[in-house]
């Protein structure tokens, strides 16, 4: 349906998370927050909700091993403790919970796949963190992985996972390493966040060689950096390999009101790459476009960067909207990169350039 999006939310998907109170509360507000601009926008004239649908626990086994389906079953009957060393809480319920993330996730999937929408947001998606055997960061199952793999294993399309969180998508990475599903995930490379992983030499195994691309990016980069990685780096990737559909996880950790990333961004960012990633989807991939909420902890600048990205699919956008749309934004400069920071992430894009030019022949 040209200029409409379909947006997997409901009352029940917008009170999920996996992390501790008072983290929880604020990772919730996000999605008030986005529907209160979707409101105020008026844009929610062009945004058709839909319900998810509770996930099978079979599909599961597509991403994570058995036993930890059952030691997240098991804690899920306890309801006291930690699934991991004292970061993720465990409740009643979890078990369920987590079946309607991976739920809205696959929801999100059919509806491209079926060719009803070309483009869907899911905004409580992307928890690219939880890995094969654990969880981590908050994520239980990798709700990306495991739609990934369904897509792969059924329509064995050229499927992109595109990842600008922030973060490093470390439990995606881990899960699909060995399949020739496209993995880009730009973040800021780090030992404290997310895993010791993340390295450009990190491009995969076996059928998946060549089909994991990291860009670790240090702390501090501005807009002009970050568009330039994209242009540079990204795009020259995703035109060579020619994505048949596209799951892109738009976190907004690395916005400079964010406490995640600690990168310089503003929505010039978001909006930008948002309008390139659409475009590719066009270009390539008939439009199917899977779009997932990710990381972002400031909930004011994660819900304005999720409305950026849902008005640039909705687009083309009707003169009333796209004003009240640019009235949100309104107007600031992109951030600037100091030197010694431009010059260190410039080394990494040649070392990348190189590493697929010569190894993985891409670009
Ligand atoms: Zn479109």
């Amino acid at each position: 349906m040209p200029g409409r999006v379909a947006l997997v939310i409901d009352d029940r998907l917008t009170a999920i998370s996996f992390a501790p109170h008072p983290l929880k509360s604020k990772l919730m507000k996000r999605y008030k927050i986005l529907m209160e601009l979707l409101e105020k926008t008026s844009l929610i004239e062009r945004v058709d909700f839909v319900k998810p649908e509770v996930a099978n626990e079979i599909i599961l086994r597509e991403a994570h091993h058995l036993d930890y389906i059952d030691f997240i079953k098991m804690a899920n009957a306890i309801g006291i403790g930690y699934v991991d060393k004292g970061e993720t809480p465990i409740y009643r319920g979890m078990f369920e919970d987590s079946l309607y993330i991976v739920g809205a996730t696959m929801t999100a999937g059919s509806i491209v796949v079926s060719g009803k929408y070309d483009h869907v947001f899911n905004p409580n998606g992307g928890h690219c963190h939880a890995k094969y055997l654990c969880a981590s960061n908050y994520n239980i199952f990798n709700d990306v992985a495991i739609l990934a793999k369904t897509l792969f294993r059924k329509y064995k399309w050229r499927i992109l996972i595109l990842d600008i969180s922030g973060t490093h998508a470390d439990g995606t990475q881990e899960i699909l390493y060995s399949d020739p599903i496209l993995k880009i995930s730009i973040h800021r490379r780090d030992r404290i966040y997310g895993s010791a992983r993340g390295g450009f030499y990190e491009i995969g195994d076996g059928r998946g060689y060549g089909y994991n691309i990291n860009i670790p990016l240090p702390y501090e980069i501005g807009d002009d950096c970050f568009i330039e990685v994209f242009d540079e780096l990204v795009v020259p990737i995703v035109e060579s390999f020619r994505p048949q559909i596209i799951i892109f996880v738009a976190g907004q950790g690395g916005n400079m009101n964010d406490p995640i990333v600690g990168w310089e961004l503003t929505y010039y960012s978001y909006i930008n790459i948002a309008k390139k990633v659409h475009e590719l989807s066009h270009k390539y991939s008939a439009g199917r476009l899977i779009c997932l909420g990710g990381d972002g902890l400031n909930p004011w600048s994660t819900a304005m960067g999720w409305l950026f990205t849902l008005a640039e699919l909705c687009k083309p956008l009707p003169e009333e909207l796209e004003e009240n749309i640019n009235a949100i934004i309104g107007r600031w400069e992109p951030t600037t990169t100091n030197p010694a920071i431009y010059k260190k992430v410039r080394y990494i894009m040649v070392k990348i350039k190189n590493l697929i030019r010569e190894i993985m022949g891409y670009g």
